[in-house]
């Protein structure tokens, strides 16, 4: 067998965890398509095992003062900044980001443990003095046991950094099952969990399919549960956790905007365009999709993205000097494939075709889609609705502002949409009325500071609750209030209750 044959491992309970006798799949590196080490499908039994480690470990670890749990989440930050480059090179292997994007997916995971620094503020709760003669209330966030996370192939670092140092932060505990398809981030930095000293059980790993999640929904010791992950899947968890009365945190899939006014920049905007429809090779949450031009400048604007996207180059994700990396799997191709089939059978052109890009020859078994544009699209082509998740971009004509916000309106997702304008009239209505979570003016599809919360709205977020910010607060604790009334001893204690002058000196001497 190949010495650099990755196995990757379960962690539970403190323990790396190799069952022979659990179902291997096989890990990939999309570059090549070859095949580089295997995967667990763990069983439900080991699922519950892990979620019985949390809840061990939680008692312990909930009773930590509150800068000791924090000298873990400093840690934490340290060791990832000191290990930026190893998991950005994890990352560029299984899911094969790219590996500068990849190096910048890890700074800013580096950043929301910043944001999770602020935890002690963030804990703070109120107290409303007088609500009745001699009656306090107070509010207090505490942490709800033992929460369990599931992450998509496509940010195995981020979503990692969304939910577990708020979670653990907070005091809870926590079991997080990666994809299958780019499980070595997680592998690596539970190791470096291990070596800041984690206490066993705080964090657990458990790989495998929705065997895993599945084992959680009617589990007594399981709070909650937080997906990033495609909407189908977010609607399975949000039924599997209503039935088993848990908390749940969801975020779905997208098909984000992008609005060409007649005043946009549009070297600024095409810059834009191409990082993000063609970064991560079109497989983000906030990657641009449907592009609505208003006539005044839609040849000019079609005539200059085909000509710079013509210029984009694919190689290998390790390769400094290629822009754009291949997809995530040979299915993944497939669909993306299927998808400009449709496009062109429901009649939209099809400008620029990626199937066949000219590709190193290293890479040529590799899972690779190039650029591709689609013109004369219109909203209600399949290649408009869904989510394509793959290189794809389609152009839209519209004739006015209200044209592109009515599209937005109608779409099913609101994740990001964003507005290229110089107008400040056209600049406030579009934040006032585009129907999606993010809005971005000359950004492109934004995501958020970690300050702010991350989301959006309709199909993209099933339920409530956002990632980072305080809202990840809000999540991962429950806002629990007490009642007290301040009975005075003098008035209505018996002798024995009194305070002794001794009792109160010893409290305040420990
Ligand atoms: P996916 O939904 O196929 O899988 C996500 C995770 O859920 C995986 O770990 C998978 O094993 C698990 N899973 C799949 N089916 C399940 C089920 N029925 N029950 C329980 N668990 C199940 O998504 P993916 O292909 O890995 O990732 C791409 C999707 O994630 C896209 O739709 C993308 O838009 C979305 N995404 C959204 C955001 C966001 O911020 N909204 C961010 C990243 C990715």
């Amino acid at each position: 067998m190949n010495a650099n044959y990755i196995n990757i491992k379960n962690h539970i309970n403190g323990q790396w965890v190799s069952d022979t006798e659990t179902q291997q799949e096989s890990l990939y590196n999309p570059s090549t398509g070859e095949v580089i080490g295997q995967v667990p499908l763990s069983s439900a039994t080991t699922s519950s095992e892990a979620v019985q480690a949390a809840a061990d470990a939680y008692p312990a670890w909930r009773a930590l003062p509150l800068p000791k749990r924090m000298d873990y989440i400093f840690k934490m930050l340290r060791a990832m900044e000191d290990n930026l480059e190893p998991l950005a090179v994890a990352i560029a292997l299984d899911q094969a980001k790219h590996i500068s994007e990849a190096r910048g997916e890890v700074s800013r995971v580096i950043e929301i443990i910043q944001m999770a620094c602020a935890m002690p503020t963030m804990l703070q709760g109120e107290t409303v003095q007088g609500i009745a003669n001699n009656i306090n209330g107070r509010l207090i966030k505490a942490p709800l046991g033992v929460f369990c996370g599931v992450a998509p192939f496509n940010f195995p670092a981020l979503v990692f950094g969304w939910f577990i140092p708020f979670a653990i932060g907070s005091g809870n505990t926590f079991v997080y099952k990666p994809s299958t398809e780019s499980p070595l981030f997680m592998q690596k930095m539970m190791q470096l969990l291990v070596d800041i000293g984690l206490p066993a059980g705080v964090v657990n790993v458990v790989h495998g399919d929705r065997t895993v999640v599945e084992a959680w929904y009617e589990d007594d010791n399981v709070a909650g549960v937080c997906l990033v992950g495609s909407t189908p899947t977010a609607k399975a968890i949000a039924a599997g956790c209503g039935q088993g009365g848990k908390k749940t945190m969801l975020l779905g899939g997208a098909k984000n905007f992008l609005v060409a006014m007649e005043d946009a920049p549009l070297d600024l905007m095409i810059e834009n365009i191409l990082m993000s429809g063609y970064g991560a090779a079109g497989q983000r949450c906030l990657a641009v999709s449907n592009i609505a031009v208003v006539a005044e400048i839609y040849d000019e604007f079609v005539e200059r993205l085909l000509a710079a996207s013509k210029e984009i180059t694919l190689g290998d994700a390790m390769d400094p000097n290629i822009f754009m990396g291949p997809v995530i799997s040979a299915s993944a191709k497939e669909r993306i494939h299927n998808y400009i089939e449709i496009g062109v059978a429901q009649g939209a052109t099809l400008a620029l075709d990626g199937r066949n890009p000219t590709l190193p020859q290293a890479n040529q078994a590799g899972y690779f889609v190039g650029p591709t544009i689609f013109t004369e699209v219109t909203p209600c082509m399949k290649i408009a609705k869904d989510e394509i998740f793959g290189p794809v971009l389609n152009v839209i004509k519209v004739g006015c502002i209200d044209g592109a916000l009515k599209m937005i309106k109608q779409h099913e997702m609101g994740n990001g949409a964003c507005i290229f304008t110089q107008n400040s009239y056209y600049t406030e209505k579009f934040i006032n009325e585009a129907d999606v979570g993010m809005v971005g003016v000359n950004v492109g599809i934004c995501a958020p500071h970690p300050y702010l919360p991350f989301g959006g709205i309709k199909g993209s977020l099933v339920g409530n609750n956002k990632v980072q910010g305080k809202d990840a607060i809000d999540f991962f604790t429950q806002n629990k209030v007490a009642t007290v009334r301040v009975v005075d001893p003098a008035a209505h204690g018996t002798s024995t209750n009194k305070p002794k002058d001794n009792n109160v000196r010893s409290c305040v001497a420990s």
